[in-house]
């Protein structure tokens, strides 16, 4: 049997009173008759509302609500919905769908503390920059018993968490915005109610949120738009019981900002852990670490800023050191990492003489040599030996420059090697029996998009990570929806977008890519940042989404927006090797050799690119690839799972509670395609079955004798036999498409079921 037969008996088209701007252009003499508001567009104020006076031809006169009266082309008007329409809390619900309707509702919202609205499927969640009193028990508690349905990221974790019992799938949910939107706040929020969902057993609650809690201590810092911006991307999977039952966590970076150790913007700190340990060590430690206040660090005060507004760098440690004995780090290991972290402080003072005019150079014998050995654990000879010895054995002298290179590289290698021993540290505590899990939930919180006024290697790769993420969005968002239902049959209309192939084409096409020119540039022993930014130029000119800029610059289209990045650093940024002496150095102490396997192998690595390029099969995975990779693993990780989207935005760029600014807001909605999402989510069907599925499932629910055998007949008598509005269903080849709500009125008609 096909479809168009059925048709012919039942109406299944979706009844057209669901898309009414379509009618508008009919409608604008009704609106000025009636006194209706429209939106009118109005220079440097995006949109305002009004009334239509009078329409002559195209032109229109609106008296706005501040009395102006302005002349507008009638094309330029869109409808307004009626005043008790504000405050909706999915847009779908909106009577008039259009960017000024949107904005403004969402507007409504926030200057009620309203912070999370729908849009369909997509939570869309606006940082309040302020406490909203919209967290804690009693609301978790208000979520679980489904006492409220405003939307909230609670409610998106507790929909995933009851979609994973009750359709036995993994689920995820997938943050995504700009820096300082709210996304780390937003995942730290459904990990709490996940959590919360479990009776506490042998303390597993505690320690998952803890360790999320030292992990920001070590990774996230001070920049200019973010005072506790996330410099590494983080997934965090929460495990349970087949039976539901929380049974432990594990949790995976990404990219780990280490230029940000020894350097960085002016006005931007490095990991919070360096100023709260400084701050907040207790005296013993101080003394054994030989201490300094954070001013006195060359690493901590080059970019002048020591102190954020509000926070209490020691109190943040006391806390860090709690969450690290709740996490059960054994104090032997907490030790370890203070020394660590002194160990990079002092790497920092460590200065270099110039002894003759040959500009040889020496390192000078003081006290920061001598504590950076000391916390390392070796000689303070051993560690003169690494700082001053040239690059692959050469006989040349260094110069200056390049001795402060091989201490800062030293450096960075040493904490981003502390961070992933931490990561370890935490995921054995949060381990569990494999046996005991079945089910999870995992939460990705990934950098958010950045353009500073400087873009280096760092930003591009982050800005590669949210193109990544945006077409996972795109396309369970939009595109896969519709290729559902046009290979189904369906009746359909389609909603066009803008999609992001063409720059994630430009960083990751095989040949002649941005990252496998990067590569071949970085394994060229001559190459330097002008001789790749060359290749770029003459390789990716033709990409629409590539600009050649001044000297030493180039630009990308990202879905964002435009940016520019400085070539210079990317191809070192990009190696990221580490001095052959190092595993000399690191092997002699003990302290690091315990710990840092990871860098003991990285500085296996050749210390000649050329030497690479002879030996393919050995060649080191280069940082900008390496992350491709993983990006890679980790959306096929969520190509398992059933995603659940929350979209975070800024309003504004200061930081400030209550300021709404609605070009920044109307940009992050137009990029992320909000309006095209709740266009579809209008006329789509959340819940699709198979029609065995459902006939299995719901024939109970016909009492008559004669139940027809067709699957696909058993479908259709149930909705008939049920009195299902046509319009909230569609029968398609081989599935049958719900509207939100059908499914479970079928479920409590079962429940009454004897
Ligand atoms: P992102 O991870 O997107 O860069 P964050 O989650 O770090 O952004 O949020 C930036 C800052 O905004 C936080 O430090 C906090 O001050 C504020 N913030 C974010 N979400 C909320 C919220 N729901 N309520 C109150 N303040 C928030
Ligand atoms: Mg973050």
């Amino acid at each position: 049997k096909t479809r168009r037969e059925k048709t012919v008996e039942t109406p299944y088209e979706v009844s057209s009173s669901s898309r009414p701007e379509s009618e508008w252009c009919e409608n604008i003499d009704y609106f000025m008759k009636k006194r209706l508001s429209v939106w009118c567009p109005v220079p440097g104020a995006l949109w305002k509302s009004g009334k239509i006076q009078l329409i002559s031809g195209e032109e229109a006169s609106i008296k706005l609500s501040d009395g102006t009266v302005i002349e507008a082309s009638t094309e330029e008007l869109l409808p307004a919905n009626p005043y008790s329409f504000e405050d909706i809390h999915d847009l779908m619900r909106l009577s008039y769908l259009n960017e000024p309707s949107v904005l403004h509702n969402l507007e409504c919202r926030f200057c009620h503390d309203m912070v999370y609205s729908k849009a369909g499927p997509l939570l869309i969640a606006i940082n309040p920059f302020k406490d909203v009193h919209l967290y804690g028990d009693e609301v978790i508690t208000a979520y679980r018993q489904k006492l409220t349905n405003e939307p909230h990221v609670y409610a998106t974790a507790d929909n995933a968490y009851n979609q994973m019992m009750r359709d036995g799938e993994n689920q995820s949910i997938i943050i995504s915005g700009e820096s300082g939107a709210g996304k780390t706040e937003a995942a730290r929020l459904a990990v709490e109610y996940l959590v919360a969902l479990c009776d506490d057993c042998s303390g597993l609650k505690e320690k998952i949120l803890k360790a999320s809690h030292i992990l920001e201590a070590f990774g996230n810092a001070k920049t200019s738009i973010n005072d506790n911006s996330s410099r590494f991307g983080r997934f965090t999977e929460i495990l349970f019981s087949t039976k539901g039952k929380l049974r432990g966590a594990k949790i995976q970076t990404y990219l780990p900002e280490k230029m940000r150790v020894v350097k960085r913007a002016k006005g931007e700190r490095s990991y919070h852990i360096f100023y709260q340990l400084c701050a907040g060590a207790p005296l013993s430690l101080k003394d054994r670490l030989n201490l300094k206040m954070a001013n006195q660090y060359q690493y901590l005060n080059q970019s002048e800023c020591l102190e954020i507004r509000s926070v209490d760098d020691a109190s943040k440690f006391h806390m860090l050191m709690e969450a690290m004995d709740i996490v059960q780090i054994s104090k032997e290991d907490q030790g370890h990492i203070f020394d660590l972290l002194a160990a990079v402080l002092w790497l920092g003072n460590i200065s270099f003489n110039e002894v003759d005019t040959e500009s040889c150079i020496e390192v000078a014998l003081d006290e920061a040599l001598a504590a950076a050995a000391r916390m390392i654990g070796c000689s303070t000879q051993e560690l003169i030996s690494v700082l001053s010895s040239p690059k692959d054995g050469t006989s040349e002298k260094l110069t200056l420059q390049e001795a402060i290179s091989i201490r800062d590289g030293l450096a960075r290698s040493i904490y981003a090697s502390l961070f992933d021993w931490l990561l370890e540290l935490i995921n054995k505590s949060l381990e569990v029996d494999k046996q005991e899990t079945g089910r999870s939930i995992s939460i990705l919180d990934i950098c958010g998009f950045e353009s500073f006024q400087k873009n280096s290697f760092e930003q591009l790769c982050i800005n590669y990570g949210s193109e990544r993420l945006q077409q996972h969005f795109a396309r369970h968002l939009l595109t896969i929806e519709q290729e559902a239902y046009d290979m189904d049959g369906l009746d359909w209309i389609k909603v066009d977008y803008e999609d992001n192939h063409e720059c994630l084409n430009l960083f990751e096409r095989k040949s002649l890519g941005l990252f496998s020119l990067l590569d071949e540039e970085s394994y060229l022993p001559a190459a330097t940042d002008s001789t790749f930014l060359n290749k770029l130029k003459q390789h990716l000119i033709g990409n629409p989404c590539f600009k050649e800029d001044r000297n030493g610059f180039f630009k990308i289209r990202h879905f964002t927006g435009e940016v520019l990045y400085d070539s210079s650093g990317f191809l070192d940024k990009n190696r990221d090797t580490l001095h052959a002496n190092f595993s000399q150095l690191l092997s002699s102490s003990c302290l690091l050799s315990r710990f840092a396997p990871s860098v003991l192998n990285q500085s296996q690595v050749p210390t000649s690119f050329a030497s690479e390029l002879q030996a393919p099969d050995s060649q080191k995975q280069l940082v900008g690839s390496k992350y491709k990779d993983q990006l890679f693993n980790l959306m096929q990780q969520l190509e398992h799972t059933k995603p659940h989207f929350i979209l975070c935005i800024r309003p504004n760029s200061e930081q400030l509670p209550s300021i709404y600014r609605k070009e920044l807001v109307l940009q992050q909605l137009r990029y992320s395609g909000v309006l095209e999402i709740v266009a579809i989510a209008r006329v789509s069907y959340p819940t699709q079955m198979a029609h065995e599925e459902f006939a299995r499932r719901y024939v109970s629910l016909l009492l008559e004798k004669n139940v027809p055998q067709d699957p696909l007949d058993i479908s259709v008598a149930v909705l008939r036999h049920c009195n299902v509005l046509p319009e909230m269903y569609q029968v398609g080849y081989k599935k049958l498409y719900m509207r939100a709500g059908l499914i479970d009125m079928l479920e409590a008609m079962k429940k009454l079921v004897p």
